[in-house]
């Protein structure tokens, strides 16, 4: 079976650790936990017809931008930076992710999550920021690791661009 190594990069408390979860068991866990180190969730999923086993990389901590320089981005076939969109700021910190990756990986398949969207009525991310993002490239979903909202999509859409 083919693997695929899949890392998922943001801003601290964005909700990397709850999308994965999402993702892999379908729960949603409210209780506020950090551990340090790289979690590595697995799971096989079928795109195109072809099984694929991805491995998701989630960083632990706040120090991502240590870990971003380390081995963590090694081997990575595609990655998810992740914003919260109660926190214009995780933005900005996405996009810098972006271009530390760029400059270890170069450019491999990626999608920018604006999670959260079960807060909007909290959302400090303009539709008009987005559309400046969409502009200049960067492929978009709005998620929630709360309801579910987009993760499925936004996992699958990732993998289909990893496969190609
Ligand atoms: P990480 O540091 O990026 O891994 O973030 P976590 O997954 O640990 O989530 C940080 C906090 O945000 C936790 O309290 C989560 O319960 C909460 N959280 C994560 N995703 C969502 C979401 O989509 N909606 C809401 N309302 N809370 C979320
Ligand atoms: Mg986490």
């Amino acid at each position: 079976m083919i693997q695929k190594k899949m890392c998922i990069l943001g801003a601290f408390a964005v909700g990397k650790t709850s999308l994965v979860r999402r993702f892999v068991s379908t729960i949603f866990d409210e209780k506020y936990l950090t551990t340090v180190g790289v979690k590595i969730d697995k799971k096989t999923i079928s795109v195109d017809g072809q099984e694929l086993m991805l491995l998701l990389w989630d960083i632990e901590g706040q120090d991502v931008y240590h870990t971003v320089q380390t081995s963590y981005l090694r081997g990575a076939s595609g990655y998810f930076l992740v914003a919260d969109g109660t926190r214009g700021d995780t933005i900005a910190a996405a996009i810098d992710l972006k271009n530390r990756m760029e400059e270890q990986a170069g450019r491999i398949p990626h999608l920018l999550l604006i999670n959260k969207s079960d807060l909007k009525e909290s959302w400090e991310v303009e539709q008009e920021d987005l559309n400046v993002l969409s502009e200049s490239g960067m492929e978009i979903r709005i998620t929630s690791a709360k309801t579910g909202e987009e993760v499925e999509e936004a996992f699958f859409t990732l993998a289909g661009k990893m496969l190609r």
